[in-house]
């Protein structure tokens, strides 16, 4: 007779038997064992904090390498943050003794032009430490009751990457980026009211200090019968991006010089706001419009350099999964080697700051040329694919450039 190898039940008291090689499954079994793989999923999650292992900020700025041309200052800075940051998670006591240090969190903020790498950092610093990431853009939210997402909503994201598992998500890393963004607009708040503002500011401090929020677990305001989930932000990392344009002016009057070059040719322009950037200071923020309170809870404060000429050529082949590296490897599954004549990684390199694309910009163009290789060749028998300058500029000259320049 027939029965389910795991509850016994004989194949008339089930829906469903399934036959295995010597034995038999029923459907009530399966659906338990599912539950069990599920929980166990959850509760063992790759996020085990207690299994972390803490880096040496020096350890840190040799990963943040591995992936992320330049921008040295920043990553020492970020190395150190991450650094200080977990260990007091590590070894701070939750409810710490009236007369114990306690130590700070350092949320992060990152100032640089948009494609500089400040994404890229934090990505990479998340994925070095196994922990929760998620992106948020801060240009999405409204102050509560306006129309826009809640700012709870960025612990819903966390929520979902850590899948569920609060735990987790309490310990995970936050990237906001367009912070610039949320900057009172003018100097007199009192004109209208700054949905977009200063309210969105006021919320993002609440979860930047550290508190208990109530958070949807769907996010949003269109399930309001839903059970809310109590997430402590107190150790979360906040890092925070933004370009601030025309920041250097602030900068500029603070240091009291003139802006020499701002009306002058590009170049010069990008030179000295590349020098000026350098001397940011949280006053600085505070001219530009964020409010002192959160420029408080963003205790490291460091710049990003906009990308040169050279920056871009070594970002193009360097990095462990540099854009030439990856092309590579889809070639190679279908074993064939691909090769890039020297004058094509400059020709990609000078488009790309001819048609001001920066970083971004490179894979773009790379995409344009490959475009035709990449239909034809895993048709062909050939083993062997080089990609010469002739070849690479008829494809670009085809291309849409204001495609390119949209990407
Ligand atoms: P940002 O957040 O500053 O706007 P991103 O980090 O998103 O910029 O960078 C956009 C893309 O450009 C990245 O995906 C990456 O491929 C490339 N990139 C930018 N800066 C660097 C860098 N310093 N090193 C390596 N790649 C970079």
């Amino acid at each position: 007779m027939d029965r389910c190898s795991f509850c016994g039940r004989e194949k008339k008291d089930t829906r469903l038997l399934i036959a295995g090689i010597s034995g038999y499954i029923c459907d009530s079994c399966v659906e338990q064992a599912y539950e069990i793989v599920m929980e166990e999923s959850r509760t063992r999650n790759d996020f085990d904090i207690h299994k972390l292992k803490i880096m040496k900020p020096a350890e840190i700025k040799n990963f943040l390498d591995q992936y992320v041309v330049g921008q040295d200052e920043a990553k020492k800075f970020l190395s150190v943050a991450v650094y200080n940051h977990y260990k007091r998670l590590m070894f701070q006591p939750q409810t710490p003794k009236e007369d114990d240090v306690e130590i700070e969190k350092s949320n992060i903020l990152l100032v640089g032009e948009t494609g500089t790498g400040k994404t890229l950092l934090a990505r990479t610093i998340a994925r070095m430490l196994h922990v929760p990431f998620t992106i948020v853009d801060a240009t999405v939210f409204t102050e509560a009751g306006y129309v826009g997402e809640d700012i709870e909503s960025i612990l819903t994201r966390l929520l979902q990457v850590a899948d569920y598992n609060v735990e987790a998500a309490q310990k995970g890393i936050v990237f906001i980026d367009e912070i610039d963004k949320i900057a009172r607009k003018g100097d007199n708040p009192s004109i209208t009211r700054d949905v977009s503002g200063e309210g969105v500011q006021q919320g993002l401090l609440k979860l930047l200090e550290g508190s208990i929020v109530n958070v949807p677990p769907q996010g949003g305001r269109k399930h309001p019968e839903q059970k809310m989930i109590q997430v402590d932000t107190r150790n979360i990392l906040f890092i925070c991006g933004g370009a601030f344009e025309g920041i250097e002016r602030k900068i500029a009057q603070r240091l009291n010089t003139q802006v020499v070059g701002f009306n002058a040719a590009m170049e010069t322009e990008r030179v000295e706001r590349d020098n000026l950037l350098q001397y940011i200071a949280p006053q600085d923020l505070r001219s530009y419009g964020l409010i002192p309170e959160l420029i408080g809870r963003l205790p490291v404060l460091t710049y990003l350099h906009p990308l040169d000429r050279a920056t871009l050529r070594k970002i193009l082949t360097e990095p462990k999964n540099a854009i030439i590296k990856q092309y590579q490897k889809l070639f190679k599954i279908d074993k064939i080697d691909l090769t890039f004549d020297e004058e094509v990684l400059d020709f990609i390199v000078d488009k790309a700051v001819e048609f001001r694309l920066g970083a971004r910009g490179l894979r773009s163009i790379v995409e344009a040329i490959m475009i035709d290789f990449m239909f034809d060749y895993p048709s062909r028998d050939q083993k062997e694919l080089t990609v010469t300058l002739d070849y690479a500029r008829a494809k670009l000259d085809k291309a849409n450039m204001k495609r390119l320049r949209a990407a």
